[in-house]
């Protein structure tokens, strides 16, 4: 293998991006739906021979490439939608009506924000539409002869580059990760690998850190953000929890830990979206209240009003109602042995009530104070066997391992991750070892 040709490991623990010399592993993995020809397909063929420049700028410019032709491209607003698009552009219902009857007419229903329209038309009536709702994807609409629309998605798969991460929590996840680089939805990504195992509300304290090996997309040179996430490590609180990516011969691609079990398990550590409580309402806490008032039976999260409450494993509501003590309260029941509780909610998720199936991390309801609440909390229960248990330290059940029979497929496709993750975690210890000395 050439794991360790010359240069590979970095100098120091920076985050410098790492070419590698062989080819990356397990790149299939997510991006699945990558497409020969990178490119993709001349959109307009028109246009780029010509040389037009299709992303203008954001109001609608025109370019006429040819006598009959004209090419025109926006970027959809907040609040667009293509009836609106097309009124404001004088093509007719009928048009977007044969669009939306086409292989990929549903894209056109839900429109984002920032994402780039480009129209070709020959005496004011739609020839072609090209959508593109980020960097490398697009959907292309052509006339027929016959006046309907045939369409085609055309995926450009990015370049890829492998770089490392390394973040020491000082205040919070989110800060530290800023500090280094890494956009919150990286960091989201980051903190749900490991979210069965570590509370990201309560546990996360100054020191914890981790590493990640990361891929970074580009395109003609340019960085257009984070691919997966190959491999990572979190050191919380001194245990230390390693995951690595790993693509099923089935296709599903989920994280595993260096023995090939699943990161995921039956329960999440915290049944609340971590991402929407901020770091200062939380590290305003010292300490749980599960250790200061007595009889307290189960965890407190203050969390600003209206944060999402998750469901902390696959159930049924067992109970979606109302007292005075519990205020708004959902039990859920999992399988014969577990029970879950949550008190104080603002409201409920919609469709949540009893007899009502829910799965793991499905919001049920949102943070609020009522009942005997003196702010806004969720009060959480975890109950084995009808006793109440620390839901922080309880052993959970295992989800499933790798199949066996895949298991040296599972071996050999992650090495690689794992020992760079491993090498990288070394560099950084002798760094601030010899800085120490
Ligand atoms: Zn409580």
């Amino acid at each position: 293998m050439l794991l360790f040709a010359s240069g590979f490991i970095p100098e120091e623990p920076t985050d410098h991006p790492l070419t590698l010399t062989t080819p990356l592993p397990e790149l299939e993995s997510g991006q699945a739906r990558n497409v020969s020809g990178a490119q993709g397909g001349a959109l307009l063929p028109n246009a780029a021979a010509n040389g037009v420049e299709t992303r203008g700028p954001a109001s609608p410019k025109e370019y006429v490439v040819n006598e009959d032709a004209v090419v025109t491209s926006e970027t959809v607003r907040a609040g667009d939608s293509m009836a609106l698009i097309f009124a404001r552009r004088n093509f007719s219902a009928r048009a977007l009506y044969a669009l939306t009857q086409t292989a990929h007419g549903e894209t056109l229903t839900g429109i984002f924000p920032g994402a780039r329209l480009t129209f070709e038309s020959k005496n004011d009536q739609l020839t072609a539409l090209t959508y593109e709702p980020g960097p490398l994807e697009r959907v292309v609409f052509s006339r027929e002869q016959d006046g309907s629309f045939s369409s085609e998605e055309i995926f450009t798969e990015p370049e890829k580059v492998l770089t490392y991460k390394h973040g020491i929590i000082s205040s919070s996840l989110f800060s530290t990760s800023q500090a280094i680089g890494l956009p919150d939805n990286l960091t989201m990504r980051l903190a749900q690998i490991f979210q069965w195992d570590i509370d990201f509300v309560l546990d996360i304290r100054p020191g914890d850190e981790f590493f990640a090996l990361v891929e970074e997309q580009y395109l003609d040179g340019e960085f257009i953000g984070f691919g997966d996430i190959l491999s990572a490590r979190f050191v919380n609180q001194g245990r230390t929890f390693t995951a690595v990516r790993y693509t099923t011969e089935n296709g599903v691609s989920d994280y595993f830990n260096a023995q090939g079990r699943s990161m995921r398990k039956a329960f999440l550590r915290a049944p609340v979206e971590f991402s929407r409580i901020s770091s200062s309402f939380n590290l305003r806490r010292k300490h749980p209240l599960y250790k200061t008032v007595r009889p307290h039976r189960g965890i407190d999260y203050a969390a600003p009003p209206g944060t999402p409450i998750l469901a902390a494993g696959d159930g049924r509501v067992e109970i979606a109602s109302r007292t005075k003590p519990n205020g708004n309260y959902v039990v859920i029941k999992h399988g014969e042995q577990f029970v879950t509780k949550y008190l104080h909610l603002s409201k409920f998720a919609r469709g949540i009530k009893s007899g009502k199936r829910v799965n793991q991390g499905q919001i049920i309801g949102y943070v609020g104070s009522t009942g005997y609440a003196t702010g806004p909390h969720l009060h959480y229960e975890f109950l084995v066997n009808g006793v109440h248990q620390n839901p922080r330290t309880v052993s959970l059940p295992q989800a499933k391992p790798v199949n066996e029979q895949e298991i040296s497929r599972f071996r050999e496709r992650t090495f690689e991750n794992l020992v760079l993750l491993d090498h990288f975690n070394q560099q950084v210890a002798l760094a601030s070892t010899s800085q120490r000395s």
